[in-house]
C-alpha cells in the first residue's frame, strides 16, 4: 500500500513524520475522512472545500491549491488500485520546536491514506448513551473545525465502551443535543425528520447535509432545532449519519428503547436512498 506523504508516494513501513510535529505534539492540524464507492470519489469537492475552511479558521496556510489537494486524494486511490475505500486526508502544522507556537512550524505535513473499505455490516441498529462529556463549546474550539484533537470524542467514546454500548451522544455546553463522538444525529417524530442545529456544537457533516437535501426530495419536511433528550426518547426514529457510519440506526438510547428495538421506515427508505445516489455525486477516479 502506497501512502502519499508531502509530494510523494511511500510504501507504509516509510510513511513516517517527525516526533516534533506539532500534529502529534499538541493536535495542531486539521484532517478529513472521505469515502469512494465504485471509483467515485463521494463529494470531494465538498470535503475538499470543508478542509480548506477547517485550515483558514486556524490560519494553516495550505500550500496546495484545492484541485492538487483534489489530485493528491484521486492519484492516491489510482496508485492502489482501489475503487471502494476509505481515505484519511490530513495536514498538520508540521515540523516545530517542543514550544506550542505555530510561527515556528515552517511548512505543513500532508498526508493521504486510502484503505479498502466494505460495506458496513451492523445496519441492524446500535445502542447508545448521553455521555457527561460536553462536546466543545463553539467558543472553545469549534467542532465546525474538523481538527486533529479528537480527545473531546474519545472521551466520549471511552464512556460507551465501559457502557457496553455503541456510540455515545454528547449534548452541548446548554444542555441541548450535540452530536456522536463521529456522527451527527437525526430523530423522526410524526413524519417531521429534526436535527440539532450548527449552533448546537456540531460539524456540519457532509453526509448530514446529504440527508438533508435527499428527504427533502422524497417530500419529508426537515427542520434544524435544538433538540433536548427527552426529544430523543420519545422518537418514533432514531438515526445517526457520517462518513464512516453512513446511515446507522439507533435502536436504544440510555435505557429507553426506539420504535419497539426496530428498524423504521424513514430510517429505512432515507438508507436505500443514499446507497443509490451515492455514487452518482462526486468525483470519478478512473476514466
Ligand atoms: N461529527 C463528528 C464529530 C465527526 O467526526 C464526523 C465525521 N467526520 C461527523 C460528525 C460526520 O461528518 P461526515 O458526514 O462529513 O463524515
Amino acid at each position: 500500500m502506497k501512502i502519499y506523504l508531502n509530494g510523494e508516494f511511500v510504501e507504509k513501513e516509510d510513511a513516517k513524520i517527525s516526533v516534533y510535529d506539532h500534529g502529534l505534539l499538541y493536535g495542531d492540524g486539521i484532517f478529513e475522512g472521505i469515502r469512494a464507492y465504485d471509483g467515485v470519489v463521494f463529494k470531494l469537492k465538498e470535503h475538499i472545500d470543508r478542509l480548506y475552511d477547517s485550515a483558514k479558521s486556524i490560519t494553516l496556510e495550505i500550500p496546495l491549491t484545492k484541485e492538487e489537494m483534489e489530485k493528491v486524494v484521486v492519484d492516491t486511490l489510482k496508485i492502489n488500485n482501489l475503487k471502494d475505500a476509505y481515505i484519511r486526508l490530513v495536514i498538520t502544522r508540521g515540523v516545530g520546536d517542543l514550544g506550542l507556537d505555530p510561527k515556528k512550524c515552517s511548512k505543513p505535513t500532508i498526508f493521504c491514506i486510502a484503505e479498502p473499505m466494505n460495506p458496513l455490516l451492523g445496519e441492524d441498529g446500535i445502542k447508545v448513551i448521553t455521555s457527561s462529556v460536553r462536546r466543545l463549546p463553539v467558543d472553545v474550539l469549534n467542532p465546525a473545525v474538523k481538527s486533529l484533537n479528537y480527545l473531546n470524542s474519545i472521551l466520549a467514546k471511552i464512556q460507551a465502551n465501559y457502557a457496553g454500548v455503541n456510540e455515545a451522544f454528547l449534548l452541548d455546553r446548554e444542555g441541548y443535543v450535540a452530536e456522536g463522538t463521529g456522527d451527527n444525529i437525526f430523530v423522526v417524530k410524526n413524519g417531521i425528520i429534526k436535527t440539532p442545529p450548527l449552533s448546537s456544537s456540531v460539524l456540519r457533516g457532509i453526509t448530514r447535509d446529504t440527508v438533508i437535501e435527499l428527504a427533502k426530495e422524497m417530500g419529508y419536511k426537515v427542520v434544524e432545532e435544538r433538540l433536548t433528550l427527552h426529544e430523543l426518547y420519545v422518537a418514533d426514529e432514531l438515526f445517526i449519519t457520517g462518513t464512516a457510519a453512513e446511515l446507522v440506526p439507533v435502536v436504544e438510547i440510555d435505557g429507553r428503547t426506539i420504535n419497539n428495538g426496530k428498524i423504521g421506515e424513514t430510517t429505512k427508505k432515507l438508507s436505500e436512498e443514499f446507497k443509490k445516489i451515492r455514487k452518482t455525486m462526486g468525483t470519478k477516479v478512473y476514466e
